[in-house]
């Protein structure tokens, strides 16, 4: 039942490196629709989590369904990218020589690989689609602007519009404030409750203030496992979470 109604489902995903257990009986629910923040201390295993998701790791043993049906420990990174999860590592790589307008182009002929920047087809709607991107990331009077001049915070925006224009289901964000002013944690916050409208989200990240202004439910990972999940409030007054946050 919950398997084949979740957007994603894990269930006893093991994955170990060299005999060390990052990932250990891990099982995680994401609804349709739902934006969860994920936290937890260095080394919990989100990294490794996220690796399993997008295909880059395959794990050992466990279940991960994305809409009920499609096995992901079954398919590579192309495959699941093409099934519409997109993922936002913490560096952006956007072209820098290039204009935030045309950097969205690009990823509008399709993900990122040589091919599709040479031959990609453009959708008809490519300028709607763009004009669409740069308001809801708020980078309209940056449009004709290099992205290598952008600030930090402008360059993560950018790259979550690049991958906006994927039209995933589901958006894998990996810590996007980090190095980010208040302000732009800020708008970080108020920019991916505007994405979770359309999509969900699986947002991993160590800044409370951040998490807390996404006021979203959280999923507390430790030693590969989940420890705690609720709303914030909850799992952060929870003696297990406190004593590992802690390190006693
Ligand atoms: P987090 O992202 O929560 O900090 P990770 O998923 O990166 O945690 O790592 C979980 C554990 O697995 C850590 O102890 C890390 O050292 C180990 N680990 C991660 N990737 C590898 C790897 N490729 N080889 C060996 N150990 C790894």
């Amino acid at each position: 039942q919950a398997a084949t109604q979740a957007l994603l489902y894990l269930d006893g995903v093991n994955v170990s490196f060299s005999g060390f257990r990052a990932l250990n009986a891990l099982s995680l629910v994401i609804e349709p629709g739902e934006m969860r923040a994920i936290i937890g201390p260095n080394g919990a295993g989100k990294t490794t989590m996220m690796d399993v998701i997008t295909g880059k790791t395959r794990p050992d043993q466990g279940e991960v369904l994305f809409r009920g049906t499609h096995d992901l420990t079954r398919l590579d990174e192309t495959a699941i990218a093409g099934l519409g999860i997109g993922r936002k590592f913490q560096k952006p790589t956007v072209f820098d020589s290039h204009t935030v307008g045309d950097n969205l182009l690009l990823s509008l002929a399709g993900p990122r690989s040589p091919t599709n920047l040479l031959f990609g087809r453009l959708r008809p709607d490519a300028a709607e689609r763009i004009d669409e991107i740069l308001a809801v990331t708020r980078l309209g009077a940056q449009r004709d602007r290099l992205a290598g001049a952008l600030s930090h915070g402008q360059k993560q925006w950018l790259e979550i519009g690049m991958l906006l224009a994927q039209e995933p289901a589901l958006l894998l964000v990996d810590e996007p404030v980090a190095g980010m002013t208040d302000a732009e944690t800020e708008a970080t916050a108020t920019l991916l409750r505007e994405i979770n409208k359309t999509r969900s989200v699986v947002v991993v990240e160590h800044d409370m203030h951040f998490v807390r202004a996404l006021g979203v439910k959280v999923t507390v990972l430790h030693e590969g496992s989940v420890l705690a999940e609720g709303p914030l409030d909850a799992v952060s007054a929870d003696e297990r979470v406190i004593d590992v946050y802690l390190g006693r």
